[in-house]
């Protein structure tokens, strides 16, 4: 045993070095200079001893094992025993959403229109705030904190691309209808999209909850209910680039958020329009023309959970992404919802985005009940009215959630650990704190 805990010293103290070094590598492709930093003092502070040790005579490497052995023995029990309880699973939404008062549809109203008067007759409540947020500098305006002439005109390029898209996303249905088995239509779709650059893709049964109404903004007639009858939704991501998320709150990352959005509008209207071609209806909602509650259909279609800043979850991703929804009535076959009881379970111990947000419009403490069920509920009026300070759509929360992280098997090992139970979410976060910081 003696004669062996040299070579075995020797060979755990290598095995640590690399291990570390190779994250402290990702690290520094990934630009995460402190990160990189920890993890070649980790490779340096963990393998030193045992190498070190291994030179030197008995009875140190038998210490030195002895020393690794117990620290992981209280790891492995840190993980196995946690102190706490699994977060339960609380409700889902049931009552739909009049998108006349979600803050971007408010923040479209101008002072002596008829949509301004009804809207604040209606309610009055919301009349101070919008007009404290009106009198701001506004998204992309030049007199903006956060103002960048090549980045803000980037983004306003984007926006603008959007904007033009949204008259494509309906159009006449082709009067040869073909038919299919909905597996077959399924995968079709499904491959198509992520031909054409969407991540993840995933399709639910459209249900009432998940339909805004009345229109509260893109076409249609502000103040119309909502006529969607269609029986079926496919939803999709697009990837955030994270360079460019990395840059929160500053320009780069209102840029980067249009040109997902671009991106997201393609595949939606381009899906849509083959499915039309097919002599089916369908319909691309996209940014500033949605008919339906992407993230919830997202949830709906198994793409991830809605974490504690209200965005989708994603498993590879978090909330790093921009979401795309077709609804259509073509006959598809639906995925099991995203309910994710880790994610819920990680978000309750984390509170990263909450913390960092620089306007504390993101709840810390526990999920409330209330009638769209259990969740965390953000102050989206204050949010919103510091995208008007700033210029830029912030997304400070997104850069630094955890699962935010680039989409590679070290950081995807650290994802597998969240899931595996309370304990590893535990150290995983105790981890995420270490290496990046609490307040990166
Ligand atoms: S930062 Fe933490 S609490 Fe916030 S959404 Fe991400 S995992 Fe959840
Ligand atoms: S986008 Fe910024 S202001 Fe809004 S919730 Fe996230 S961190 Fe807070």
């Amino acid at each position: 045993m003696v004669e062996h805990s040299v070579s075995l010293s020797a060979s755990l103290g290598l095995l640590l070095m690399v291990f570390f070094s190779c994250f402290g590598m990702v690290s520094v492709r990934e630009g995460e200079r402190r990160a990189a930093r920890v993890f070649f003092m980790a490779a340096m502070v963990g393998a030193g001893p045992l190498l070190l040790s291994a030179l030197l005579p008995t009875p140190f490497p038998v210490i030195a094992l002895s020393g690794c052995a117990l620290l992981g023995v209280i790891v492995l029990f840190r993980c196995l025993f946690p102190i706490r309880r699994l977060t339960d699973p609380g409700g889902r939404a049931t009552r739909r959403v009049d998108e006349r008062d979600i803050m971007f549809a408010r923040g479209r109203l101008r002072p002596g229109s008829p949509e301004f008067d009804a809207y604040y007759l209606q309610r009055p409540e919301n009349l101070a705030g919008d007009n404290r947020t009106r009198s701001l500098p506004g998204l992309l305006s030049p007199e903006a904190e956060k103002a960048e002439p090549l980045a803000f005109a980037a983004a306003d390029a984007g926006f603008r691309i959007t904007e033009a898209l949204r008259d494509a996303v309906d159009g006449p249905v082709a009067e040869l209808q073909q038919h299919s088995m909905p597996e077959a239509w399924t995968r079709r779709l499904k491959e198509l999209a992520r031909r054409w650059g969407a991540v993840d893709v995933g399709v639910a049964s459209l249900e009432p909850e998940h339909i805004y109404t009345p229109i509260g903004r893109g076409t249609g007639g502000w103040g119309n209910e909502v006529t969607l009858d269609h029986h079926w939704a496919i939803a999709f991501t697009v990837e955030m680039d994270h360079r460019e998320v990395a840059h929160a709150p500053e320009a780069p990352v209102v840029a980067e958020s249009a040109r997902q959005y671009v991106e997201s509008a393609k595949i939606a209207v381009h899906l849509a329009s083959v499915i039309r071609d097919q002599g089916w209806p369908a319909r691309a909602h996209i940014d500033g023309n949605y008919r339906v509650i992407a993230p919830l259909v997202a949830r709906a279609a198994g793409l991830g959970e809605i974490g504690r800043m209200g965005l989708l979850m994603t498993p590879r991703l978090g909330p790093r992404v921009r979401i795309g929804v077709v609804t259509t009535d073509l006959p598809l076959l639906p995925d099991p919802p995203g309910e994710d009881l880790t994610v819920l379970d990680f978000c309750s111990i984390c509170s990263k985005c909450a913390d960092n947000c620089p306007v504390g419009a993101i709840p810390d403490g526990d999920r409330i009940v209330m009638e769209r069920g259990r969740r965390w509920v953000i102050d989206d009026e204050t949010c919103y009215r510091y995208w008007n300070v700033i210029g830029t759509d912030c997304a400070t929360c997104m850069k630094v959630c955890p699962y935010s992280h680039p989409d590679n098997p070290i950081h995807n090992l650290v994802r597998k650990a969240i899931r595996v139970g309370p304990g590893t979410r535990n150290l995983m976060l105790w981890m995420d704190d270490v290496v990046y910081g609490r307040k990166p």
